[in-house]
């Protein structure tokens, strides 16, 4: 055959026939399910509805051009769209992107998905392999793209290169849309933007369809674009008195929602309780509430409304719509309400993770996330019998922090000032809060203003403290917030023996360097000491995030009776107010490790983030000076010098708080 017969004999595949007004008709008259899929068989919209609507908005006929669905995990979804996909190749060819979170799952989609669609729909012959000559013949389908006659389908993922390259496209599909990134890193501006952008061209006539089971309420991007449209519900004609409810996962005490009998701890019962009507129905008869001539027991001849999709929100879009749907809806065959029920009593024993996924992947909903905090009246109960300024016995060294605060000349309360706090630190790391100081005055002059202040209140005696056994203790090491006026409190730094500017990054900034060793899991690390250019300053870099855990964690340790505490124990003096435990307790984790501040006044947590991370960075100093000093001194071998650790130092320093090697962290 020769090329153009050839090309011909492809053109004589093509339909002639107007194309078909119905999506919906067009996948129930070719799409057939494989056996291994939990319904197999012709493709049947009575099992599952809601995916009419949503399937009928891609069909060209329709002025519908956006629709996003928020949805949760075993709805059949995908399968819907893939055969919407599939009516864009066989029934009205044009060119179609599909984009998806990763490479793994575009290459999954091109080899499974789309693969059977067009097998199913009869449309290999609809496949063209373009060549340029005999020889070099190409593949019509490769896991990127497949072209058929009249159009291509590009399979992208946010990992391709060739997602920013500009394309042009009718169709634009968005599966797993929260897992694609939110910015892309040369400032172009969204990664959904750009790729809405291929479709520009096409104006009124483009469609986008993006579909996806939600992460959380902050950084969800379905959640986003649901929330800009109509935000449709779903409504079933209640089986038992026919009116329209929507299927909800409510509280324990509502009148409504899934609830189930229970039998000394065992499901025996899971049943739907209609608000309208007080009576049950079962997951068996989604059969009568998603038919298409549904029917109830109160009224058996009364004509119901079948299931239908309305909308919540009043928008000035006529052409966009977004639809929520969640397991509960999953067709008979899929999840059943049992499943969702047990699913449940799960993640609420979990609690945390396990909730969150209960909400993204069972009720398609986004997470609230409250994030986790120290309840503060407990962290008050750690007050113990000293006043601030002397030191407990246990105390073996001292180290002080100071936040630089900009706070407003203007705004008594807030004005601009140091914070700081002096912490002694025992074996088993347990500490003790010494001193907590506020110091008001002007933070840009190095040898003025609250700097001034600061100086004299130390050459005063600020540092010095007597232990409860008549031992002065020095503060061995101050570090000062950098991040605010890093010049400032460099030039301030220089002035000092030990003292060091330090400075807090989130988790992600303080992965390990090329030539260092992460001492967190993944590869992070607690603390980076390095030097500024080419001065003599080092600049001590802070994890906060995994300080904030440690102290947030160790704030939960309760005062023992008497004068053994548990290790880890954090104790603090009885006269520090209330606003000060409201301070260290004044942010919250979420469940990505992340912390945020729930009120403006943070600084005494601040304060002792730097001091923990502090005194980690004292004692390794110190190991690494003994170290030195025992191989020099005294010839120790490798494996001796092994046995100097941190506890040896703790132990030198407990025999005689002099034994500290001082002026060695610039
Ligand atoms: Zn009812």
């Amino acid at each position: 055959m020769t090329d153009a017969r050839f090309i011909l004999s492809q053109y004589d595949n093509m339909t002639t026939e107007p194309p078909p007004s119905s999506i919906v008709t067009w996948i129930e008259a070719r799409r057939v399910l494989p056996s291994d899929s939990p319904i197999p068989g012709y493709y049947r919209f009575n099992r599952t509805p809601y995916q009419k609507e949503i399937c009928e908005n891609l069909n060209p006929y329709s002025p519908i051009r956006e629709t996003i669905v928020l949805k949760s995990r075993k709805v059949g979804m995908t399968t819907a769209v893939d055969g919407a996909i599939g009516f864009w190749i066989g029934a009205w060819p044009s060119s179609i992107i599909y984009c998806t979170a990763t490479e793994s799952l575009a290459k999954q989609w091109a080899t499974e998905n789309i693969l059977h669609v067009i097998e199913s729909c009869g449309l290999n012959d609809r496949l063209i392999a373009p060549f340029s000559n005999a020889r070099n013949k190409r593949n019509a389908v490769t896991t990127k793209r497949i072209e058929f006659i009249g159009g291509n389908l590009s399979i992208i993922s946010s990992g391709s290169t060739d997602a920013r390259r500009a394309k042009n496209c009718r169709v634009l599909v968005l599966d797993e849309t929260d897992g694609l990134p939110e910015m892309t890193t040369t400032g172009e501006g969204s990664f959904i933007e750009i790729l809405r952008g291929h479709q520009m061209a096409w104006g009124a006539r483009r469609k986008f369809c993006a579909f996806s089971s939600p992460t959380t309420l902050e950084s969800s991007a379905i959640w986003r674009l649901y929330s800009a449209y109509d935000e449709r519900k779903f409504l079933i004609p209640c089986p038992v008195c026919g009116r329209d409810i929507e299927l909800v996962d409510a509280d324990d005490e509502a009148n409504h929602g899934l609830k189930a009998d229970t039998q000394a701890g065992k499901i025996i019962d899971v049943y739907y309780l209609c608000p309208h009507c007080g009576d049950v129905f079962h997951n068996k008869d989604k059969t009568i509430f998603f038919s298409d001539n549904p029917h109830c027991k109160k009224d058996p001849h009364k004509k119901l409304e079948p299931a239908h999709w309305e909308p919540t929100k009043k928008t000035d879009d006529p052409y966009s719509r977004s639809y929520s749907i969640n397991s509960l809806y999953s067709p008979i065959g899929a999840m059943t309400w049992t499943d969702m029920f047990k699913a449940k009593v799960k993640a609420r024993s979990e609690g945390g993770d396990g909730l969150r996924s209960y909400v993204n992947l069972y009720l398609g909903l986004p997470f609230k996330d409250t994030g986790q905090r120290p309840k503060v009246d407990r962290v008050i109960e750690l007050r113990g019998e000293y006043k601030s300024g002397e030191v407990p016995k246990g105390v073996v060294f001292l180290v002080a922090a100071v936040d630089v605060q900009k706070g407003s000349e203007k705004d008594p309360d807030n004005p601009p000032r140091l914070e700081l706090e002096i912490l002694g630190i025992c074996p088993g790391r347990i500490s003790y809060s010494i001193f907590y100081k506020r110091i008001e005055g002007a933070i840009d002059d190095p040898y003025g203003g609250a700097w001034e202040k600061f100086t004299d209140w130390a050459s005063e005696g600020g540092l010095t403290y007597t232990r409860a056994d008549g031992l002065p203790l020095r503060v061995q090491i101050i570090g000062i917030d950098s991040g605010y006026l890093p010049d400032v409190v460099y030039r301030f730094c220089e002035a000092g023996r030990d003292i060091l500017p330090v400075k807090g990054f989130g988790q992600k900034s303080m992965a390990a360097g090329k030539d260092e060793k992460g001492d967190l899991p993944g590869g992070y690390k607690r603390y980076r000491a390095s030097k500024i250019g080419s001065s003599e300053i080092r600049l001590l870099e802070i994890n906060t995030w995994h300080y904030k855990d440690h102290v947030y964690n160790r704030l939960k340790i309760e005062r023992q009776p008497g004068d053994v505490q548990k290790n880890g124990f954090c104790g603090f003096p009885r006269d520090y107010g209330d606003e000060y435990f409201l301070m260290l307790c004044g942010e919250e984790k979420r469940t990505d490790g992340s912390f945020h501040p729930i009120r403006e006044r943070v600084e005494a947590l601040d304060c002792r983030v730097y001091n923990e991370a502090l005194a980690d960075f004292f004692l390794e100093m110190q190991v690494m000076a003994w170290k030195q000093w025992y191989q020099s001194k005294k010839g120790w071998s490798l494996i001796r010098l092994k046995e100097i650790d941190t506890l040896f130092v703790l132990e030198k320093i407990r025999q005689n708080p002099r034994n500290v090697f001082s002026g060695i962290y610039k």
